[in-house]
């Protein structure tokens, strides 16, 4: 995330903090210790505000144990947490990939709300049962109203939030289709960034000011929700796909015995796309690539003498994809690998080539045929 600072490992997942959650540990901070010495004159001016900053930073570590909750129960999976990070609304723990089935996807939704309404009942029983002084009473009855707090937040059945992963594994379950449960929790998710949006400026109607934080939130949720929303529906697209679907429309691929003259004629003259054309044998195996550029050197009299084999590169491709592997993860192979374009083998004869442009290509003229 932009603006986070790797302050660590906990548990072995590297933990980030955002530098928006300083501004907000120094107004927790300076809010509640204002509140503490208000309330409790005794202690003086210093004593409030050091116990503000405790609590705010206890408030963090409820925060994390959280994440935490999440995290645990992804690792027992064999899902990697990439990271643990604190922000302006919170935590996150980012995952490596998703839970492989919708009881999983619940597991890890619902442990993190579980770990905060567990710290919550702890801490109101600690509240109750402990005859200590009054400031500390306090606080471990704010830290106990912050869990609960955090957990009936997040239990919102909306995406981004844990209550919309559980509604989305819900869905997951019952359609079978994991993207139909993440359009339906963000669309979920939206209405509820929408509701906190108009209950943020409702005061406005009754002359009073509006809820800055409430429209923040709703922004948030609107936001993050529609991006999920978008991501999901254009997978559900990809995984209807294989690969053959969206191989490259002109021919890229040359035949190793072609002269250098006939390759420029039927190739390169009047065509824009400048590629790399892939070099098969008689097999219909790939055997090395060629460009434009590779006959640069050559004079124009030798191009009817030469074969395109003399002058081909070495294939730079260390991958290629199966013409009937799902395209969904055709684009993941492309996009951890960052490539533009990969070959296409049927049987391990080449096909041809699949690229981004590609895939989008596919994906536009399946739009327009069936318009949503
Ligand atoms: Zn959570």
């Amino acid at each position: 995330m932009n603006g986070s600072i790797r302050v660590g490992n906990l548990f072995g997942i590297p933990f980030y903090i955002n530098v928006s959650w300083f501004i907000v540990l120094a107004l927790m901070t300076l809010s509640y210790g204002g509140s503490l010495a208000a309330q409790f004159p005794q202690l003086g001016l210093g004593l409030p505000f050091l116990l503000g900053l405790i609590a705010a930073l206890l408030l963090f570590a409820s925060v994390l144990a959280h994440e935490l909750g999440h995290s645990f129960v992804a690792i027992k999976q064999g899902i990697n947490v990439k990271s643990i990070s604190l922000f302006l609304f919170g935590g996150l723990a980012s995952l490596d990939q998703e839970a492989k089935t919708p009881a999983g996807a619940f597991w890890i939704a619902i442990a993190g709300p579980l770990v905060s309404l567990f710290l919550f009942v702890g801490l109101t029983l600690m509240g109750s049962s402990l005859t200590i002084a009054a400031p500390l009473t306090a606080l471990i009855n704010l830290l106990a109203y912050v869990n609960l707090a955090l957990a009936v937040f997040n239990l919102i059945p909306g995406l981004p939030l844990d209550g919309g992963n559980i509604l989305k594994a819900l869905i997951w379950k019952i359609t079978g289709n994991q993207f139909k449960g993440i359009v339906f929790a963000s669309r979920v998710g939206q209405g509820f960034g929408w509701l906190a949006i108009l209950l943020g400026f409702l005061p406005l109607f009754a002359g009073g000011s509006i809820n800055f934080w409430t429209i923040l939130i709703g922004w948030f949720l609107l936001s993050n929700a529609g991006i999920l929303a978008k991501d999901a529906t254009l997978r559900n697209q990809l995984s209807q796909f294989t690969a053959e679907d969206a191989l490259v429309d002109e021919n890229p691929i040359v035949p190793q015995t072609l002269s250098l003259r006939t390759f420029v004629n039927d190739y390169i003259i009047g065509k824009t796309a400048t590629r790399q054309f892939l070099v098969t044998n008689e097999a219909g195996e790939l055997v090395g690539q060629i460009s434009g550029d590779d006959l640069k050197t050559i004079p124009t009299s030798q191009w009817p003498l030469i074969q395109v084999q003399e002058v081909m590169q070495p294939v730079e491709f260390s991958t290629t994809v199966d013409a009937q592997q799902p395209l969904l993860d055709v684009v993941t192979v492309l996009e951890q690998q960052q490539l533009n374009e990969l070959p296409v083998v049927r049987n391990g004869v080449l096909v041809g080539f699949i690229e981004k442009a590609s895939i989008r290509r596919l994906l536009e003229q399946r739009l327009q045929a069936n318009p949503a």
